[in-house]
């Protein structure tokens, strides 16, 4: 039984989603990509590939489980180096960018647009019975962001205990937080519990 659902889906950019399957909690890190079951759902969620095709896909990916699992990781830590890099003002390691370029080369399909929430994401659509090309739709949003966005708009979730990155899209920049469910609440929550408590000691 794959699960798309437990995903998050916050980052404006399907590299930076990919990035953020490595979250965390109060206890540690917390990887959602675990097995090719994760890999694949997470591709259903993204809109790359059906929830039928995937379950099927599953079969056959387990036969190559490790080596799909490891690249997926390698991509994964070499995009999110990649992502700190920008989100620190510091310059592009040429071997990031050249992972990136392979994982680009591989590419074929056709590029489509679908509709996310209430906005569209362009997405390149292939024959993803192969993981080097769900590999590479990845690589072309990741491209996509380098190209056409401001470096300074990757931002990280302001709560301190949560590493999810985003593309900040809204029209003054000033988005803080993964989502409001999840960190804006909690923030807001406490910044009450302290004027109240403020209060309270006058
Ligand atoms: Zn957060």
């Amino acid at each position: 039984m794959l699960d798309p659902a437990k995903f998050y889906f916050v980052g404006n950019n399907l590299s930076l989603d990919f990035v953020n399957t490595l979250a965390a909690n109060a206890a540690g890190p917390v990887d959602l990509i675990e097995s090719v079951g994760d890999l694949l759902a997470w591709a259903v969620r993204a809109g790359l590939i059906d929830y039928a095709k995937a379950e099927s896909l599953e079969l056959v990916w387990k036969l190559d489980r490790e080596e799909i699992l490891a690249r997926a990781s390698g991509f994964r830590e070499s995009l999110h180096r990649m992502y700190e890099d920008l989100h620190g003002n510091r310059t592009l390691n040429d071997s990031e960018l050249l992972k990136l370029n392979r994982m680009l080369s591989r590419q074929t399909g056709t590029a489509v647009v679908v509709k996310v929430d209430d906005h569209f994401e362009k997405r390149f659509r292939s024959d993803q019975s192969d993981p080097d090309q769900l590999f590479a739709s990845i690589a072309n949003s990741a491209a996509d962001l380098l190209c056409y966005s401001e470096p300074e708009l990757i931002k990280k979730c302001e709560n301190d205990q949560c590493v999810l990155m985003f593309l900040d899209t809204t029209k003054n920049h000033s988005r803080r937080w993964c989502s409001m469910a999840n960190c804006g609440n909690r923030a807001k929550a406490a910044a009450f519990y302290q004027r109240k408590k403020a209060r309270e000691s006058v």
